[in-house]
C-alpha cells in the first residue's frame, strides 16, 4: 500500500526533510515548498489561522497566514533537529506529531513517517558547519560528516592559507632563522 505515498522511499523522508529545514524565510520559497510537499503536511496549516492572543486589553485575534504557519514548523524542526539526546528530539517532536496522530493499527501517514524519522535517527540529522551554506540542513550520509557536501568541505583561500602557516610555515620560519638548511619536517 506504499502506492499512494508522496513520501514512498526513505531518501524520499529525507529529501521531504532537508527541503522543509532548508526552506527560506520567503513567501516564494514557502510556495515552492507548497508546490511539491503541499499534501505531505496536510490539514488547516497552509491556511490563515486566527488565533487568540492575550494583551493587557484582553485577549485579542491576530491572524496569522499560512505561510507564517509553515516556517513556525519548520522552526520547531529545525529546534529537533539540532538536538542529539534522543528524549529532548521526543519532547521537542511530540507537540509536532500530535495533531497529525492517527489511531492504533493504522499505518503511518506520510508526515508522521518523516518526523519519526528524525525521531529513530537522532544523529543523522546536521548542521553544515560552512558558515556561507545556503543550505545548511543535511542529512549524513557517513558518520562523520561535517560538510553537506565536497563544496562546503573544500577550505576558503584564507582558511587555506591560515592552515599553510599552521603546518608548514612556522617550520619554515623556525629554520631559516636558525640556519638549518634540511627539508621541512612535520
Ligand atoms: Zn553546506
Amino acid at each position: 500500500m506504499e502506492g499512494h505515498h508522496a513520501l514512498a522511499s526513505v531518501r524520499a523522508v529525507r529529501r521531504f526533510l532537508t527541503e522543509l529545514a532548508n526552506t527560506a524565510d520567503d513567501g516564494l520559497a514557502v510556495n515552492n515548498f507548497h508546490k511539491q510537499y503541499g499534501r505531505v503536511i496536510p490539514g488547516p496549516i497552509w491556511m490563515i489561522e486566527h488565533r487568540e492572543v492575550l494583551t493587557p486589553a484582553g485577549v485579542v485575534y491576530r491572524s496569522i497566514p499560512g505561510d507564517r504557519r509553515i516556517l513556525e514548523f519548520r522552526d520547531a524542526v529545525r529546534r529537533a533537529w539540532e538536538l542529539r539526546d534522543g528524549r529532548a528530539k521526543l519532547y521537542a517532536l511530540i507537540p509536532l506529531l500530535a495533531p497529525f496522530a492517527h489511531g492504533p493499527g493504522s499505518s503511518k501517514s506520510d508526515i508522521e513517517r518523516a518526523l519519526w524519522y528524525l525521531l529513530d535517527h537522532p544523529h543523522a540529522t546536521r548542521v553544515c558547519r560552512n558558515p556561507t551554506c545556503p543550505t545548511h540542513y543535511f542529512v549524513v550520509a557517513r558518520r562523520n560528516q561535517r560538510y553537506c557536501c565536497e563544496e562546503c568541505a573544500k577550505p576558503t583561500p584564507r582558511e587555506a592559507k591560515r592552515r599553510w602557516w599552521r603546518e608548514v610555515g612556522r617550520d619554515w620560519r623556525h629554520q631559516r632563522r636558525s640556519g638549518n638548511t634540511h627539508r621541512v619536517r612535520r
